[in-house]
């Protein structure tokens, strides 16, 4: 813990440390962690969970035709299956997924995991981290995921887990797993609207669970003026400190 004080404390840098077993914050470094904000991408596993409920727990395959098609990225990701699409974050997926959930399949949701839930006026885009309609505290969020893991045996959860192994592997969360070398880690992450001084376009969130087998501890991270797959460097370090 003492290594993220020493070493993260800049201004651009926010951070929550929670013990995986208890959920005890550990570390703090995020003015006003309670306040709800637009935490981009780290709404997509809740509003699969909202989909999957709704769908009999099957989950769609989709085409991303890229930028064209509504995804971040200009180059197609192509066809995508839930775990796919949560590694590398595809807008294009949740875009289509997001269509088909109302306010009453998300609801159960949202209250489950302790969440705070979408503006009455949202809209599909807002359900897949778009705009500012949906806010959630970070320190909610953070324990969110971490509830997610504790229900990696019911129906719907066990797909977006393994979406999230993935993205540290080889999706927006390439850089956590690049800078762990003794373990894995579960990898979401996202990009949002600044909400806080000076103001940038916008700030990258990572949260992770580590390490990805027996997570022992959740880190949830906000960098500032960066896109979540760049704030996924940031959280790479971190964690390779606390791993040595
Ligand atoms: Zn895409």
């Amino acid at each position: 813990m003492q290594v993220l004080e020493r070493e993260f404390s800049a201004d651009s840098v926010s951070y929550l440390l929670l013990d995986a077993n208890s959920g005890v914050l550990l570390a703090s470094h995020w003015e006003n962690s309670g306040k709800p904000i637009p935490l981009g991408s780290l709404v997509k596993p809740f509003t699969a969970l909202a989909y999957a409920g709704a769908h009999d727990f099957r989950y769609p395959i989709y085409e991303c035709r890229g930028q064209a098609n509504g995804c971040w990225q200009v180059r197609p990701h192509g066809k995508l299956d839930i775990v796919s699409a949560i590694s590398v974050s595809c807008n294009s997926y949740f875009r289509s997924l997001a269509e088909s959930v109302t306010s009453e399949q998300l609801l159960p949701v949202t209250r489950t995991f302790d969440l705070e839930s979408p503006e009455a006026n949202f809209t599909g885009p807002n359900l897949i981290g778009l705009g500012e309609r949906w806010k959630i505290s970070p320190v909610r969020m953070a324990r969110a995921y971490l509830e997610l893991y504790r229900r990696r045996d019911q129906p719907g959860v066990q797909e977006i887990l393994a979406g999230m192994l993935q993205s540290a592997q080889r999706g927006t969360g390439a850089a956590v797993g690049h800078a762990l070398k003794h373990s894995e880690a579960l990898v979401k992450t996202g990009t949002a609207p600044c909400t806080h001084a000076p103001h940038a376009p916008g700030d990258g969130f990572v949260v992770a669970l580590a390490p990805a087998q027996a997570p022992e501890i959740v880190l949830m991270v906000r960098v500032h003026g960066v896109a979540g797959a760049k704030a996924a460097e940031t959280a790479g370090r971190m964690l390779s400190r606390m791993e040595e």
